[in-house]
């Protein structure tokens, strides 16, 4: 019997000498107008969800845009392969180290 729901492949959590499967996505909503893609930094276990979040947060903090992008929070999203970037689901976070938006 196989089960209903396959894999092409074993996702990897991105954070160093971590071999755990990764079921996070870190990624920040991006758009240039008509275009909107999720940019990825990188995959996480619930390990290292955290830590790789914090320091998407610093890469997404020095990256510079070009006139009409765009680009929100970073975020977690709960990785999910039969769905496109942009249509995954982000987390609730609890960390007190990430204030809401005013
Ligand atoms: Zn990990």
């Amino acid at each position: 019997m196989e089960p209903p729901r396959r894999f092409h492949y074993r996702p990897i959590c991105s954070a160093p000498r971590c071999e755990e499967t990764a079921v996070y996505k870190i990624g920040a909503p991006w758009s240039d107008g008509p275009r909107r893609e999720l940019k990825n930094y990188g995959l996480a276990c619930p390990a290292h969800c955290e830590a790789q979040l914090a320091r998407a947060r610093v890469n997404r903090n020095g990256l510079k845009l070009e006139v009409g992008e765009s680009m929100g929070d970073v975020r977690v999203f709960r990785l999910d392969p039969f769905r496109r970037d942009t249509d995954l689901e982000s987390v609730r976070e609890d960390a007190p180290a990430s204030p809401p938006p005013d």
